[in-house]
C-alpha cells in the first residue's frame, strides 16, 4: 500500500562545481541531503514515489562543466525516473509509471505542429521543473504525460528509469531519420549509455543491418548480442581507416555504398568526423551526441550526395509507450545495462561516472 508522505527527503545540488575568478582554483559542488515540504498538488498533478533515478550525462554536465539549469541552484538533479504515483489525481494512484525527461508545454505551435519534444517551454525533472528532480523520495509532475507501466514481468521497476531518456531520445533519433525496415545503419558510439539502445531500437525497428563503431572492444562485442550486425574498433584509427573498414564490410557482405543512415551518439570530434565521412548518396546523419567540437564540412558534398544532416533532441512523450514495449516485450533489453545503487552513494557514484562512462547505466535508488 502506497501513502502520501509528510515531506520529500532529497540529495540536493547546493552549488556545482565551479571556478574562482581570480584565483582560477576549481571550488567543488556540492551535493546535500535535504528535507523540502511537500507542495500542495495543483490539479492535474501527482506525487510519485522515486524508485529509480539514472545517473546521466547531462547531470555530470550541470554538476562539473558548468552547463547551467533552468531553475537556480539549490534544486534536485535527476530526469531518468521510474516510479510509484502514491498522491494527487486519483485514477493514476497506485499506478507504476515512467516520467518522461522531457514535457512539452502542448501549446505552442511546435507542440501543435508536432514537434513538441522541442518545445521552448518544456519542463525537466532536475533541470526545469522548479526545485525538483529524479534524486530523491519524491517528486510532483504532470500526469499529462506520465508513461503507463503495464506488464513489466522480471524486469525492476528501477531499472525501468532508462526508459525516460537513455532508451527514448533514440527511438526519437529512429523517427527524425524515417527509419524503416530493411534500412542500413550506422551507430558511432554503439557502445555508451544512449548508444547501446540506438543500436537496438534501429535493430527492433527492422534494420537490415546495424554496424556499430566504438573504442572500446568489450562494449564492441556486447553489441554483437544487442542489436549490431558488424563492428568497427576506431580507437587508434583516422577516419580514412575507419572508412575503409566500413567500405569493406560493405563489399564483404553485398550491401550498398548508399543511403546509410548514420546516427553520432558521441558527441565527440571523433565520431562526428566519422559520421560526415561516411555520409554518402542518399544518406542521412542524425546527431543525437552533445560536444563542443568544431569540424569543417565541405557543404557541398550533400548537394551532391542529395544527402541530409539532421539534429534530434529528447521524444515526444507519445512515442514512450512504444519503446516501454519493446522493452517489456524483449525487444530492447535494459537489464544488461543497468546498475542499482543506493542513492546515497550519489557523491561518489557521481565521481566515478564523470572519470570514466560506466559500462552500465548507474541508476540510483532511494534509501533515506
Ligand atoms: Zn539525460
Ligand atoms: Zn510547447
Amino acid at each position: 500500500m502506497t501513502s502520501a508522505p509528510g515531506k520529500i527527503l532529497t540529495w540536493q545540488m547546493i552549488q556545482p562545481t565551479s571556478r574562482d575568478k581570480e584565483t582560477k582554483e576549481v571550488v567543488p559542488g556540492k551535493i546535500e541531503k535535504k528535507e523540502i515540504p511537500l507542495p500542495d498538488l495543483e490539479p492535474g498533478e501527482v506525487l510519485v514515489e522515486v524508485a529509480g533515478c539514472g545517473v546521466c550525462h547531462t547531470d555530470l554536465g550541470y554538476f562539473y562543466d558548468s552547463v547551467p539549469t533552468v531553475s537556480k541552484p539549490p534544486l534536485t538533479l535527476g530526469h531518468e525516473i521510474s516510479g510509484t504515483v502514491v498522491a494527487g489525481d486519483e485514477k493514476w494512484v497506485g499506478t507504476e509509471v515512467v516520467i518522461p525527461a522531457v514535457m512539452p508545454c502542448r501549446k505552442c505551435i511546435l507542440c501543435k505542429t508536432g514537434r513538441g519534444n522541442r518545445c521552448l517551454d518544456q519542463k525537466m525533472p532536475g533541470n526545469s521543473l522548479g526545485i525538483y528532480g529524479g534524486f530523491a523520495s519524491h517528486i510532483p509532475v504532470p500526469s499529462i504525460d506520465l508513461c503507463e507501466i503495464k506488464n513489466r514481468g522480471d524486469i525492476p521497476l528501477a531499472h525501468l528509469a532508462v526508459v525516460a531518456d537513455a532508451a527514448t531520445t533514440p527511438y526519437q533519433a529512429a523517427k527524425r531519420a524515417d527509419l524503416q525496415p530493411g534500412d542500413n545503419v550506422v551507430v558511432i558510439g554503439i557502445g555508451g549509455g544512449v548508444g547501446q539502445y540506438m543500436g537496438q531500437i534501429a535493430k527492433g525497428l527492422g534494420a537490415n543491418s546495424v554496424i556499430g563503431i566504438d573504442l572500446t572492444q568489450a562494449k564492441l562485442d556486447r553489441a554483437l548480442n544487442y542489436g549490431a550486425d558488424f563492428v568497427i574498433n576506431s580507437s587508434d584509427k583516422d577516419t580514412r581507416a575507419v572508412s575503409g573498414e566500413f567500405k569493406s564490410i560493405c563489399k564483404e557482405n553485398g550491401l550498398p555504398g548508399f543511403g546509410w543512415k548514420i546516427f553520432e551518439v558521441t558527441g565527440a570530434k571523433a565520431g562526428q568526423e566519422i559520421g560526415l565521412t561516411l555520409l554518402s548518396y542518399i544518406g542521412k546523419l542524425i546527431i543525437i551526441g552533445f560536444g563542443l567540437g568544431k569540424s569543417e564540412y565541405m557543404m557541398s558534398r550533400l548537394m551532391a550526395f542529395d544527402a541530409e544532416i539532421i539534429g534530434t533532441w529528447g521524444c515526444l512523450p507519445e512515442y514512450y509507450p512504444i519503446v516501454l514495449n519493446m522493452v517489456t516485450s524483449g525487444k530492447v533489453n535494459i537489464d544488461a545495462f543497468v546498475q542499482t545503487r543506493p542513492m546515497s552513494t550519489i557523491m561518489e557514484s557521481f565521481e566515478e561516472a564523470h572519470k570514466v562512462p560506466p559500462d552500465k547505466r548507474i541508476v540510483l535508488t532511494p534509501d533515506f
